[in-house]
């Protein structure tokens, strides 16, 4: 079953999918939003026009399809940054319960993940190799 309800986690495999576009994409941002299946965040939806731009966060926030399957947002900082702008705030907002931010220099840990009012939240890393 897809959707937001009952979310427990990121599966390890997507996550380091994540870290890699984000470091494949550097210096510019990388963006796209976050699908769950059976409760595990399993795949990432690109949205056109989005990555290889500075102002991700806000195409990604004009651009969202409408798909329930989709619960959350994630999108990387070319520098170690970990704060959410209010583009990035406003983005949170309008989508999803989820939204992660990777920042440079893109290790396994340079991530956080926020809830819609820019409160940080715990998100499992769900697969092998949990570090
Ligand atoms: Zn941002």
């Amino acid at each position: 079953m897809r959707g937001k309800r009952q979310v427990r986690g990121i599966a390890r495999e997507l996550l380091d999918t994540i870290i890699e576009a984000s470091r494949s994409s550097h210096p510019h941002e990388f963006a796209a939003l976050l699908r769950a299946t059976d409760g595990v965040i399993d795949e990432l939806l690109l949205v056109p026009g989005t990555t290889s731009n500075e102002t991700s966060a806000r195409l990604l926030l004009d651009n969202m399809p409408l798909d329930l399957s989709v619960v959350g947002s994630v999108h990387s900082h070319p520098v170690h940054d970990l704060r959410y702008s209010d583009e990035d705030l406003d983005m949170f907002g309008a989508k999803g319960v989820y939204n992660i931010i990777v920042v440079y220099p893109y290790r396994r840990h340079d991530w956080v993940c926020y809830d819609p009012q820019g409160e940080r939240i715990t998100l499992p890393v769900i697969g092998p190799e949990e570090s």
